[in-house]
């Protein structure tokens, strides 16, 4: 029976011994298998996964096992769950904890930090000094699910409880799981100054990060707010979400010119940067006006070079961000329980659990326009697809 040390559960949530997890073998090779239902221990709860959301940065680490660091190295055959967008319900406390029932609905974050470096305590969890050292005799305690530590594609998983954020029962599962792409984007404007009200944004790539970007900055009063990018669906979400004006950088080729003639003939204020092309922060620090800020959300996979004449001459900052530090993912789900943004907009397809790599194909090859695709342990019919 499901058991450990001060550990609470309830009847009207019993707890198997086992579950299945999907582990990654070689790169690209997903196995289904069986995991013993992890315990949670002090600060901790258990959370039965009720919905993951697959991120481009899932696929990286299938395909390459970077940004994942797992037991000091890559996470090939290390009996490792990646998945780290998932949502909830709280079904076990650890010992001590008292800060949620048993029942609750939730969605996470990835990051814990260790909570004892310099960086978590000033926040910044997600930069935290012992980062992965989670193992053996240097276990410092840090998790990011799906990073470090086993994440969600699987039917349970333990989480700190700062990284657990109750949702209301209105929230459905798949928008849940959206919370902390949604956070991220706030992570970014956080570090930007957070005062956007009024400021003029643009921000290049229609990713989910972008495109949630969109959605937050207009929640937070920015205006107006430019989207870039190079495909026409994914700009039609933009307008949607509250971009004022998009362009697509295919038609218009010099896109600082046509940002500038959008915004009164100026560069902007902020820019977030989320598309990861290889000029995107040359064109960045050109579409900001002088004293602008870039927020840099996605990396390009070469080092690419950067004019810093220009960043200088213009005094234009740069902020690379890292995740969702800063608990920007509680003000993420504050806008998005009051309903200041419909980031369901942004979600395509749903699968079942036992269809990942099916639904991992969708993500990866943007099948029938896929952005994000969701899959659930429960209520979707496996090799049935469910777009809304
Ligand atoms: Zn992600
Ligand atoms: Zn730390």
């Amino acid at each position: 029976m499901y058991a450990g040390p001060g550990v609470k559960t309830s009847p009207d949530f019993p707890i198997p011994d086992q579950m299945k997890a999907w582990v990654l073998g070689n790169p690209n090779e997903l196995k289904l298998t069986e995991k013993p239902v992890p315990v949670p221990k002090k600060a901790e709860v258990l959370v039965r996964i009720d919905a993951v959301a697959i991120c481009a940065t899932d696929l990286e680490i299938i395909e390459y096992g970077s940004p994942a660091l797992f037991q000091g190295g890559k996470p090939f055959n290390k009996n490792f769950t990646p998945g780290h967008e998932y949502m909830g319900t709280v079904v076990a406390l650890g010992p001590g904890v008292d800060e949620l029932p048993i029942g609750q609905r939730v969605t996470v974050e990835i990051h814990a930090g260790c909570g004892q470096c310099k960086r978590c305590r000033e926040g910044m969890y997600t930069a935290c000094h012992n980062y992965g050292l989670n193992y053996g005799d240097v276990d410092k305690g840090h998790r990011a699910n799906g990073f470090t530590t086993d994440g969600g594609f699987c039917e349970y998983q333990v989480n700190n409880i700062n990284t657990v954020i109750p949702i209301p029962e209105a929230m459905s599962d798949e928008e849940a799981t959206l919370v902390v792409t949604a956070g991220t984007a706030m992570y970014g404007l956080t570090e930007l100054g957070g005062l956007v009200a009024g400021e003029s944004v643009v921000v290049s790539g229609p990713g989910p990060i972008g495109l949630l970007g969109v959605a937050v900055a207009k929640a937070m009063g920015a205006q107006p707010v430019i989207l870039t990018g190079t495909r026409d669906n994914r700009l039609k979400i933009g307008l949607e979400l509250g971009a004022d004006h998009v362009i697509n950088v295919r038609n218009d080729k010099d896109v600082v010119a046509a940002v500038k003639r959008l915004n009164g003939g100026k560069g902007v204020d902020y820019v977030v940067e989320c598309s990861g092309a290889p000029n995107a922060v040359n064109e960045a620090i050109r579409m900001v006006n002088r004293g602008g800020k870039v927020c840099l959300a996605a990396f390009p996979h070469e080092e690419t070079p950067v004019d810093v004449a220009h960043i200088v001459r213009n005094n234009i900052y740069l902020f690379g961000i890292r995740g969702e530090g800063k608990s920007a993912t509680h003000r993420a789900e504050a806008f998005m329980s009051q309903k200041r943004f419909d980031a369901t907009k942004i979600h395509t397809h749903t699968f079942a659990l036992d269809d990942l790599p099916t639904a991992i194909r969708y993500a990866k090859d943007r099948v029938d326009d896929a952005i994000k695709v969701v899959v659930k342990a429960k209520g979707v019919a496996a090799h049935r697809v469910a777009a809304e």
